[in-house]
């Protein structure tokens, strides 16, 4: 009898095991466009993974928390923040995204410190340093929930520097924010996130496309700026270097090509990756 709870147990373990494996992985884009002057429907860079429970945020411009929070997703979940360079259309909805956090979860905690500290991972730990300034000096000076206690600074350098069993993050510097300081630390990274055995490559800001060729080789999904390049070229190289396995594109970070003449764009990017191009919107979701 033992032997067969104690089977029936291990059943039910290995199913909600596989199960925790097996989530889907769902993205939500936050913020489609580049940092241009407000855009009607349109907010700054930002996006959500999803898979289980878990949520982890790449960047985070102006607005995301409520864009999120309105779409649904518990902000409480949120495992870690990643931040691929500090320019303000990436990170201006920091201290909003990290009050809501705190708020939401610290409910559960009767508004106490129990909630753990998020990590926030970025190339640049004065950005993290200052946000704890800020959001301490916005409580009138008292240590609570609401306060800067409740992140941690990481910072970011080239290789893999997340992993915990459900999702994995690799950086790769790009000059988009020109050369390293003078202890060889670089100011804007590409990440390549492996989860779910999906590949999704997330450019940031880069300078050349090229920067990215190791994250190239083998992408499920590449998540695109077009603030600093035209689409149709970028899709253009991809499909002319044979070493890039890029699966799926779409386009985010929106530059003026996209914003002012978005047909013309479209057109031009179908012809040139050989099918309909995907350019991101505000609240758009996709399931890999
Ligand atoms: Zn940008
Ligand atoms: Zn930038």
């Amino acid at each position: 009898m033992k032997k067969i709870l104690l089977l029936v147990l291990l059943a039910a373990c290995a199913l909600v095991f596989s199960g925790e494996n097996t989530s889907s992985v769902k993205i939500c884009i936050l913020g489609s466009c580049a940092g241009t002057e407000p855009q009607k429907g349109r907010h700054h860079t930002a996006w959500l993974l999803q898979t289980g429970s878990k949520l982890y945020q790449f960047d985070a411009g102006e607005n995301c928390a409520y864009t999120a929070h309105l779409a649904g997703y518990d902000l409480s979940q949120l495992r870690a923040i990643f931040i691929s360079h500090p320019h303000q259309d990436h990170v201006s909805g920091l201290p909003h995204l990290v009050m809501v956090r705190n708020k939401l979860a610290s409910a559960r905690f009767k508004r106490k410190m129990a909630v753990k500290p998020l990590p926030i991972y970025t190339p640049i730990p004065t950005l993290v340093t200052g946000l704890q300034d800020f959001l301490t000096a916005t409580t009138c000076g008292r240590y609570d929930y609401r306060s800067g206690t409740n992140i941690t600074g990481k910072t970011v350098r080239d290789g893999k520097f997340f992993d915990d069993q459900t999702l994995s993050v690799e950086a790769l510097h790009n000059r988009h924010c020109g050369d390293p300081d003078k202890t060889g630390q670089w100011f804007s990274f590409s990440y390549k996130i492996t989860v779910n055995g999906k590949k999704i490559v997330y450019s940031g800001d880069i300078r050349r496309l090229e920067e990215m060729s190791p994250f190239l080789r083998d992408c499920d999904l590449l998540l695109m700026e077009n603030g600093h390049h035209k689409p149709w070229q970028v899709a253009e190289k991809i499909r002319q270097t044979p070493a890039w396995k890029v699966k799926r594109l779409i386009f985010l970070h929106h530059g003026r090509s996209v914003l002012n003449t978005p047909e013309e764009t479209a057109r031009k990017t179908e012809k040139a990756w050989g099918k309909p191009a995907e350019f991101a919107v505000d609240g758009m979701t996709l399931m890999l």
